[in-house]
């Protein structure tokens, strides 16, 4: 695990989207050489407060910067990265370079929290809280404004271990977010039995808002449900302004989209902070 250890095919024999071994491999070996080479970044998207649309924190979004293929999304490479366990060191290395990069752009300001995404694979054991640690020591980034965003998908799995894994970061005063909920299993007891801090409402729940129906009392009641268990919630994928208004009546704290702005890279972010 974490080893980068070569996957030649899939169990099945099958391969994903019709690749053949040797382009899985190709695939495979370009990903461990942009790491080495240091392809990859964060990008950072903010995240605003309804109320009032003052910047409040970034979520670090990685990107490839590949030098054929160019800027490349992670629907690119985190399935593969999570295939042949290289999505820990990217995970851990986004979340150091992006520690680094906002806390050297908001200088003697105020400090915005920071959202990193861990893959489910870092919840089978505890390597990733000393990796954590370790990053927060080295960057010097205040661990209380530090976010770990994580889906459902991470708890299935090993939920014993996993709660272990999720109490040990909370320990070193890191917050805990839900990602992507009302997908996937959207299962109330996970907020209620894991320690969460933030609710992370999933886009398409949000697009549904603009029109009237039954998914709006869901969200309502969602938010509701939040609010008295004492966690924040953020609104995922504020693509327009009309989402605005629900958003503040059903009390929602923070949203993010592109109606506020796209992800951008660390010179931008640094230049938003100064605004
Ligand atoms: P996510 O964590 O749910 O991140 C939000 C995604 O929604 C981002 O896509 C963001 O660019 C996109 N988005 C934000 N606002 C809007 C909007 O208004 N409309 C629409 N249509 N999309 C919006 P991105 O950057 O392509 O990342 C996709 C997913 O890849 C992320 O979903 C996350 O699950 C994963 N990911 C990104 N960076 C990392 C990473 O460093 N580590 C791991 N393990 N996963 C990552
Ligand atoms: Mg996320
Ligand atoms: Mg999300
Ligand atoms: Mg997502």
């Amino acid at each position: 695990r974490g080893g980068g250890h070569l996957v030649v095919a899939e169990p099945t024999g099958g391969s994903v989207r019709g690749e053949s071994a040797l382009e899985w491999i190709s695939r495979e070996y370009d990903l461990e050489r942009g790491l080495a080479a240091g392809e990859f970044e964060p990008f950072f998207q903010p995240i605003v407060t309804v109320e009032r649309g003052e910047l409040a924190g970034f979520e670090a979004l990685a990107r490839w910067r590949h030098p054929e293929r160019g800027l490349v999304a992670p629907c690119e490479f985190i399935d593969l990265g999570e295939k042949c366990g290289l999505i820990r060191q990217i995970d851990l290395k986004i979340m150091a370079e992006a520690c680094a990069l906002l806390r050297k752009a908001a200088g003697d300001g105020p400090m915005p929290f920071l959202s990193v995404n861990l893959s489910s694979q870092h919840f089978t054991d505890l390597d990733v809280v000393t990796g954590l640690a370790e990053r927060l020591r080295a960057t010097g980034f205040p661990a209380d404004h530090l976010k770990v965003e994580l889906t459902e998908t991470a708890l299935v799995q090993d939920p014993v271990t996993a709660y272990d894994v999720l109490c040990r970061i909370k320990d070193l005063g890191v917050k805990l977010a839900l990602d992507d909920f009302g997908t996937g299993y959207s299962s109330l007891s996970y907020l209620h039995r894991f320690p969460f801090d933030v609710l992370k409402i999933d886009q398409s729940f949000v697009r549904e808002l603009g029109n009237p129906g039954r998914t709006h009392h869901i969200v309502e009641s969602i938010i509701t449900l939040a609010g008295r268990m004492g966690m924040e919630v953020v609104a995922e994928g504020v693509e327009t302004e009309d989402l605005i208004p629900p958003l503040r009546d059903l009390g929602c704290t923070f949203g993010q989209g592109y109606h506020y702005s796209r992800p951008v890279a660390a010179d931008r972010m640094a230049e938003m902070l100064d605004r």
